[in-house]
């Protein structure tokens, strides 16, 4: 039997993706209190006919905020034509991407917080009263022209919400932040993944996975696939806990899912700062990584887990974290 590698490629998994991806509210699991708060707004706007207020969803990647667009998209028979902040430069970009909007479409922007001044700007008018206004020509011989844009619903996910202006953030007629998720809905998307990818798992593979998905349905889904390639190359039928430990493993992750940078970031602050207080670009640059980066994908996790606090003067390690760490290098 040719030997497989446990890395697939994108495409692969970018199908793969696409299949897990719930296309229904009933497969969407969790975040009860922004499926309420939709359910509401969507069906006062069906009822009477008209698109959707403007919508903001806010939280860590990987927790559902392109999804709940789709949904919104089907729910609503509307079209969805998928921006991103940082591919919309220049004032052209978002003029031809809003005036090429049809009646009812919703508009997704991704990484709305990568948005520059210039679009957020254009983008006042647009979502307020439905106008873009285009410049013609430079100088005293320059005049403004008004389109009037067909209804349409903005829906922006952000993982910064704090990065956004407040005059953009003021237009969207709802905001909701989606929270992590409990180990027990994980272990459902988990459980229902494995049955879509048609791969047999037992009930403490799924516990392991849940437990180092950092609650997070992306990360649950692709610790789920990995441990699907293990089991394949090593002609195993059924994903169990030996299979998912060394899946873990082999992908140098905890069990409490912590990887090698979280775990060097925790080290930085004990051992190198002497557990804290230490500020966000003393530690970027004492592990090599974008302060960003710590900011946005490793630290919201930490903190939540109890790993480290953040106080006026700078990042601290918790008793916790010192007790982590030891146990991991008993582990290895
Ligand atoms: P985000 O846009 O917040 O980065 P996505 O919507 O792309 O996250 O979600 C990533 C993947 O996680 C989806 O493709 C889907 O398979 C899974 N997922 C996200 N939220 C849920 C959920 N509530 N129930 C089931 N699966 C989910």
């Amino acid at each position: 039997m040719p030997k497989k590698s446990i890395a697939k490629t994108n495409k692969d998994d970018q199908v793969i993706d696409s299949m897990l991806r719930p296309s229904s509210w009933q497969d969407y699991i969790g975040q009860e209190h922004i499926k309420k708060g939709l359910r509401v707004i969507l069906a006062a706007a069906k009822k009477r006919n008209e698109s959707s207020d403007h919508l903001l969803f806010y939280g860590q990647a990987g927790l559902g905020k392109t999804t709940l667009a789709n949904l919104i998209a089907k729910e609503m028979n509307a079209n969805l034509k998928i921006a991103s902040g940082p591919t919309l430069e220049k004032v052209g970009d978002i003029v031809a991407t809003l005036s090429n909007l049809e009646n009812g479409d919703i508009l997704f922007i991704d990484e709305a917080h990568r948005l520059n001044r210039v679009i957020e700007e254009a983008l006042y008018p647009a979502m307020e009263s439905r106008k873009i206004h285009i410049i013609i020509g430079k100088g005293p011989a320059s005049r403004t022209i008004c389109l009037d844009l067909p209804p349409f619903t903005l829906i922006a996910a952000t993982t910064r919400p704090n990065l956004l202006s407040s005059p953009l953030r003021s237009r969207f007629g709802a905001a909701f932040r989606l929270d992590y998720y409990e180990v027990k809905d994980i272990e459902i998307i988990i459980k229902r993944s494995a049955e879509i990818l048609g791969i047999g798992i037992d009930l403490g593979a799924v516990s392991i996975i849940a437990n180092a998905s950092r609650f997070t349905p992306r990360i649950a889904n692709r610790l789920l696939k990995r441990s699907r390639d293990f089991a394949e190359v090593n002609n195993i039928n059924m994903i169990d806990s030996e299979t998912a430990y060394k899946t873990l493993n082999l992908l140098e992750i905890d069990k409490i899912g912590l990887e090698i940078a979280d775990r060097q970031l925790l080290e930085a602050i004990i051992k190198k700062f002497n557990g804290g207080p230490v500020g966000a670009s003393n530690l970027a640059a004492a592990i090599g990584e974008d302060k960003e980066i710590i900011e946005e994908v490793f630290e919201p996790y930490l903190i939540r887990i109890g790993m480290i606090q953040r106080t006026s003067s700078g990042r601290v390690a918790t008793e916790k974290a010192y007790k982590h760490l030891r146990n991991v290098k008993h582990e290895v």
